[in-house]
């Protein structure tokens, strides 16, 4: 047996070699493919930070305690008891978690696509059966989708991604009245300035998880839950033992007062230049999804035409055509004022020619 098939004898079923995943290295001069933040935070702010990382000794474990330490001043941060928090490498392992601890073979999961592709890429490590709810592009979620059988968990994206939808109102509500772990993935809060956290506190079977990725910090890898503490625990139990977290992930989150001001500012300028794009789409002629997130999903003849051709001029973007429900669409992330323009320039060129 070659080596390859060696291996592929060895695995579980369902795990199978996939390529990579990869994004595109060719030069750009604006960044709009992976709803990063498009600046970074001011370098006097880093030196601080870089300072507080000297301190420790990178030769050493970062002790549990210190992982304790740091979630009870993030928790004072954030404005919640700490036994309701959980500190995580980036909101992805949270999503791994929620299924760690309440997914498996037996065990069911609702996803409501098209969405962000962890929570049914997640689900096959563990075998959990996924039922996917597809849903038209610009279509919202509704109480009448959420109205089915039981599952163990129920995945709610608001903002989803890649749509920029909200749930409709009472949608988080209706699935909480069920036997499930409601998992509201709030990825893009700044930007929507929406939450359903403060419901933590009288549904147990609330679970939202966020990122420190969106508004600034993609590089640190850092994302936090919030749930109830028996949640919290089973996560942790699972997840953190022993350390996780590097000292760079510890050090920011213990200084996320430092950096909270910088994030609050990013959001305000993201959300007044997605307006700024979409009022440049409606001059233009281009149909959209209108968005709470800081890209939008936008509607073109020739999605990998489109996206070819504004790689060329080197802009980059996300082509999304292949997957289910996003044939005519492609997604830009919204950059600084001149990536945008520059992105909008060469749009406005690529549809009049
Ligand atoms: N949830 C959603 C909805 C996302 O779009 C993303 C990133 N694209 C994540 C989670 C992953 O976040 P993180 O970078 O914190 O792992």
């Amino acid at each position: 047996m070659n080596p390859e098939n060696t291996v592929k004898s060895l695995l579980r079923e369902g795990i199978s070699f996939s390529p990579p995943f990869t994004v595109s290295d060719l030069p750009y001069k604006a960044k709009l493919d992976q709803n990063e933040a498009p600046s970074d935070l001011p370098e006097d702010v880093k030196a601080i930070l870089l300072d507080k990382l000297k301190e420790h000794e990178w030769n050493r474990y970062p002790q549990p305690v210190m992982y304790a330490k740091v979630k009870e001043v993030f928790a004072k941060i954030i404005g919640f008891p700490q036994e309701n928090i959980i500190l995580t490498i980036g909101c992805d392992q949270l999503i791994q978690g929620a299924y760690l601890i309440l997914g498996g073979h037996d065990r069911k999961a609702l996803v409501f696509e098209p969405t962000y592709p962890m929570f049914s890429h997640a689900a096959k490590f563990n075998q959990t059966k996924v039922t996917r709810v597809q849903l038209a592009a610009d279509e919202v979620l509704t109480k009448n989708h959420i109205n089915r059988s039981n599952y163990h968990l129920i995945f709610i994206v608001a903002p989803n991604n890649p749509t920029g939808t909200m749930p409709e109102e009472g949608v988080i509500e209706a699935a909480l009245s069920k036997d499930s772990l409601v998992f509201v993935d709030e990825a893009y809060v700044d930007f929507s300035k929406r939450t359903w956290a403060h419901l933590t506190k009288d549904h147990p079977n609330l679970f939202i998880a966020r990122t420190l990725s969106k508004s600034c910090m993609a590089g640190v890898r850092l994302g936090y839950g919030i749930g109830h503490p028996g949640i919290i625990n089973a996560l942790e139990t699972m997840l953190t033992a022993p350390y996780h977290l590097s000292y760079f992930q510890l050090v920011i989150a213990k200084h996320f007062n430092l950096i909270q001001p910088y994030l609050k500012d990013l959001s305000e300028g993201i959300v007044s230049e997605r307006k700024r794009v979409t009022d440049r789409f409606d001059e233009m002629g281009v149909s959209f999804v209108p968005s709470q997130a800081n890209f939008i999903l936008f509607r073109v003849n020739d999605p990998p035409a489109v996206f070819q051709k504004l790689a060329e001029a080197g802009v980059r973007i996300r082509s999304l055509h292949s997957i289910p429900g996003l044939a005519g669409y492609v997604r830009v992330t919204i950059g600084k004022r001149e990536e945008n323009d520059l992105f909008l320039e060469k749009l406005r060129a690529i549809l009049t020619t």
